[in-house]
């Protein structure tokens, strides 16, 4: 199980697909969607319609 590059925090599956959209397809530090949602300056609700944006474009990296 991964967790958090940042916090620590275990990973679930979206916050993983998520790091790779909006990092790194290849990075191999993941972070917590509350790490995301500080690194880059947004709420984590606006991340989480990200990733319905991306699971309704039928992108593998989500669930
Ligand atoms: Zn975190």
């Amino acid at each position: 199980m991964s967790c958090c590059a940042k916090c620590g925090k275990e990973l679930i599956g979206n916050d993983i697909g998520l790091t790779k959209k909006l990092i790194n397809k290849a990075s191999k530090d993941f972070y917590c969607i509350d790490c995301l949602a500080e690194i880059f300056h947004c709420d984590v609700s606006l991340l989480e319609k990200k990733i319905e944006q991306y699971k309704n474009m039928g992108c593998v990296l989500f669930t």
